[in-house]
């Protein structure tokens, strides 16, 4: 356990009294039919963050929980708040605030997953404002429990008046969870608003990467990160990867890109419809897709098991967003790399993840005459794929006769493999 430096006035939990291997679910004070619901989903033993929330939130207190993604935070929270769900059942009675959608949904899963036996029903109504402002007999009066999950997230994202105006019509006769990664000082409002007396729980000193997970840079010219990728996906070839983006329009066009070149890359991005962002993350749980292109609506919290390598293709303004986005792979005791591409004009940002993270990252070895043999391609598909995005965008101007390709999660991306018409090889001796 780690104390945090932006936080001294919580109570920090005592270490566990017994072994952490030997706890079982039952241990922790979790009702029998919650422990045959774990069972069922394979959770054989509760989660060292697991270890410490459930007791303490079964006991009432407030919680703040400090854990890396992957560590089974959404159980640490649901469990205790189905418990008392069981002992007195009644509708609305917790809510979890998420920044994303994507989130909200993952963590419904969990909770009707956990509560399928005891009949568990979860929403996620998008806007909960507008529900407390235009849907008529709608009300949170009988709240018993709040959660925050990817806490710092949702005050960064400027929520901050609409949290105020959902705490102001809960009741103050409540318990609330808190749950994130990594910890801000605007949180550290927010505790003094919403939380009493709470405990602390934290399961891994601040911003630590897990020790499993292969970190790297590679410093290149700003115009050749399109053939770096290519190369990179060449060479690591039969691994997932997810790759991250800036922006919406980035993550679009170098999805285009790529499927120009015949890799079988999908975007998730804000400028997607709801239905298309689902449509795309479950594509690539199902691993119909092997290439995740993301900004960073899919850096937090959402569970992607198979993440075998994350590309930062533009690098996070925001260090923190670092962790979030390598947390993507190396989950569960699995290995996994991150390669961070730095240009000309990213070295002060990542000197400061290096100084975030506290280590000195290694160069990612290539070969840069076999790097620079995939100029040509690469160029020609860039172009199909500026074509491509401003056709796209065009279509989308135009008054919409039928559904056409709008309704295909792909969106724009329609046209493949002009380039190469099938996976990429690298040619070499040319
Ligand atoms: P989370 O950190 O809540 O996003 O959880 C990450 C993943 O861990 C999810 O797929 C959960 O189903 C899984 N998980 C949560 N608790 C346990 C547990 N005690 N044992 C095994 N897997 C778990």
């Amino acid at each position: 356990m780690a104390a945090s430096e932006e936080q001294d006035s919580q109570v920090e939990a005592p270490q566990p009294a017994v072994e952490e291997e030997t706890k079982t679910f039952k241990d922790l004070g979790v009702t029998d039919v919650l422990c045959e619901a774990c069972d069922q989903l394979g959770w054989t033993k509760p989660t060292k963050i697991q270890i410490e929330a459930i007791p303490l939130a079964l006991q009432g207190r407030d919680i703040i929980g400090l854990a890396e993604t992957g560590s089974g935070k959404t159980g640490a929270f649901a469990l205790p708040i189905l418990n008392a769900l069981l002992e007195t059942p009644q509708r609305l009675f917790a809510l979890v605030l998420t920044p994303t959608r994507e989130l909200a949904f993952q963590i419904s899963e969990q909770f009707e997953a956990l509560g399928s036996s005891i009949g568990v029903q979860s929403a996620t109504p998008g806007r909960l404002i507008d529900h407390l402002e235009n849907t008529k007999g709608f009300n949170l009066r009988a709240l018993k429990y709040l959660v925050m999950d990817e806490a710092d997230r949702i005050l960064n994202m400027d929520f901050e008046t609409e949290v105020d105006k959902i705490l102001k019509v809960i009741p103050r006769d409540r318990k609330t969870f808190l749950f994130s990664a990594t910890m801000t000082k605007k949180v550290q409002k927010l505790q003094r608003a919403a939380l009493k007396n709470p405990v602390k729980c934290a399961v891994s000193s601040k911003y630590q990467t897990v020790e499993k997970l292969q970190q790297y840079y590679l410093f290149i010219p700003s115009k050749f990160k399109d053939t770096y990728l290519v190369y990179i996906l060449n060479e690591l070839a039969g691994n997932s990867f997810m790759i991250f983006c800036s922006t919406c329009n980035n993550t679009q066009r170098t999805a285009l890109l790529l499927r120009n070149l015949g890799f079988t890359a999908i975007p998730l991005h804000g400028q997607m419809s709801q239905s298309k962002r689902l449509g795309s993350l479950n594509k690539f749980k199902a691993k119909a897709r092997s290439i995740l292109l993301a900004t960073d609506v899919a850096s937090r919290g959402l569970d992607i098991p198979h993440v075998d390598v994350v590309v930062n293709f533009d690098i996070p303004t925001h260090s923190k967003d670092y962790i979030h986005r390598v947390g993507r792979t190396a989950r569960a005791g699995r290995s996994g790399k991150a390669i961070t591409f730095v240009t000309q004009y990213d070295v002060e940002l990542f000197q400061r993840i290096e100084h975030l993270i506290g280590k000195k990252l290694p160069v990612f070895p290539t070969q840069d005459d076999e790097v620079m043999m995939l100029t040509e391609r690469v160029t020609e598909a860039q172009r199909f794929a500026r074509m491509e995005l401003r056709e796209h965008g065009e279509k989308k101007k135009r008054p919409r006769g039928n559904a056409g390709d709008d309704d295909d999660t792909e969106g724009a991306l329609g046209v493949r493999n002009k380039v190469a018409g099938g996976k990429m090889k690298k040619r070499k001796g040319r």
